[in-house]
């Protein structure tokens, strides 16, 4: 009582007051958003192809008040392509600007769980291949808590100022959404943000529970193709041909000593070879072979390193091989399928922590340890990490089953499997108040 007489004295409510708000409006939230999640996981669309997402996406936004662009993204070099992002406007007052952010697209994965809710969608992909589609990555729960948090906090508005952004970005995994929309004017058109923060699913907690990564969280992605190039010939006489199966086979095994023993033990580096490619016949020595790289590090330098080492070694072994330098190997890092290592402010991450803690119970914030996947999220900072940006992780796996898995060491599916299921409950619920625990503090 003592409380309420003094918060009404003050206009204020108290930080408990304020929690219990949430928590009862968040509550009456949730019939609608298992939902809108159930509809968005039966309808998912592939990147490049948002279309009914955002559009869906746009007129939740604009049923809020929220002051809604449609079809922001710019893909340079791809006419074909249009872009599906929306940016939704709350201003309310003098504060920072904070930028909330979920992804929108979906994977080419055909659906294996049985949900009743699952997705039964078939399309073609930009290859012309019959591809099932599936929200294998939870960029549903993504969107549907992004909705819960606009609408909370639409109807809180008078315990925030400032202006809030909601982000929908298409494109996430083909990591090239976030650099359309920042390309087509994203911080030039609407406000340059303060903080942009976001949250991804997680197959590593238990639903209910969220887990934050201060510093590096995600790596730096580069794709790279490498050509090694020899004189094809007769495979009963190698002597007179120079044979690039053989250059391939050293240069597979020689370029993980890049990571072994060239970058230091305190930089994490991984030289993944995915596909190598050459020859058509057991007795034909080949002309080429062709392999696809993905590198990952946290440092840019050592990112940088790792590119000039691939070359030296593709041209050290051509050169022991005795191939001509017209033929000398062509190694291309595709600077379009490229995404910067993510790294999540330490303060603003420890800020976040804080308001989790208060907003979800200690027992429920857990610290995670980074990760070598990839996400186009870091591109919101800018270069040099000029805004504080932080994405964290939404526990979405069932207690019971992570507990045996973990008993058992047999793993659970994960991210981009055909059998992810996140429990929808108390996964959207933890993800809403999160968000939007984190948005009141950070305009308070
Ligand atoms: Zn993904
Ligand atoms: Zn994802």
């Amino acid at each position: 009582m003592a409380c309420l007489v003094g918060c009404l004295l003050s206009g204020v409510p108290s930080a408990r007051a304020q929690q219990a708000n949430l928590d009862a409006l968040v509550e009456g939230e949730m019939p609608s958003l298992l939902s809108t999640y159930k509809s968005l996981h039966a309808a998912p669309e592939l990147s490049h192809h948002e279309q009914k997402t955002s559009a869906f996406v746009a007129g939740e936004l604009r049923a809020l008040g929220y002051n809604v662009t449609e079809h922001v993204g710019n893909y340079a070099g791809h006419p074909e392509w249009s872009g599906y992002g929306v940016v939704g406007v709350l201003n309310n007052g003098q504060g920072p600007t904070v930028y909330v952010r979920t992804e929108l697209d979906a994977l080419p994965v055909e659906e294996m769980t049985g949900l009743p809710y699952a997705s039964k969608v078939r399309t073609k992909d930009d290859a012309g291949r019959e591809v099932g589609v599936m929200h294998a990555c939870g960029h549903d729960i993504h969107i549907t808590s992004l909705l819960g948090t606009a609408k909370v906090l639409a109807e809180m508005k008078g315990q925030w100022h400032g202006t809030l952004v909601m982000l929908a970005q298409p494109a996430e995994e083909a990591i090239s959404g976030a650099k359309a929309m920042l390309d087509d004017g994203l911080y030039t058109r609407f406000p340059k943000p303060d903080f942009v923060i976001a949250l991804h699913d997680t197959p590593a907690l238990e639903a209910g529970k969220v887990g934050i990564t201060p510093g590096y969280a995600m790596a730096s992605s580069t794709s790279v193709e490498v050509t090694l190039r020899g004189i094809g010939g007769h495979g009963s006489d190698p002597q007179v041909a120079e044979d690039p199966i053989l250059e391939a086979a050293e240069f597979v095994l020689a370029i993980q000593t890049i990571v072994s023993r060239e970058d230091s033990p305190f930089d994490p580096a991984v030289v993944t070879v995915g596909s190598i490619h050459g020859g058509t016949r057991p007795n034909i020595i080949p002309d080429e072979v062709r392999l696809q790289l993905t590198i990952r590090t946290y440092k840019e330098e050592v990112r940088q390193h790792i590119l000039e080492a691939l070359k030296r070694m593709a041209q050290g072994i051509a050169a022991a091989h005795g191939i001509p330098p017209s033929l000398s190997p062509i190694v291309t890092a595709d600077e379009s399928d490229h995404s910067p290592a993510l790294y999540n402010d330490p303060q603003l991450t420890a800020r976040l922590a804080q308001v989790f803690r208060t907003a979800l119970g200690t027992d429920n914030v857990v610290d995670l340890p980074p990760v070598m996947a990839s996400e186009d999220f870091c591109r919101f900072a800018l270069e040099d990490r000029q805004i504080p940006i932080c994405q964290f992780s939404l526990g979405a796996v069932d207690p019971a089953k992570l507990r045996e898995s973990r008993r058992t060491g047999v793993p659970l599916p994960g991210l981009h499997s055909s059998l992810w299921a996140p429990v929808p409950e108390p996964t959207l619920r933890t993800g809403v108040k999160s968000m939007t625990s984190a948005v009141l503090d950070l305009m308070k």
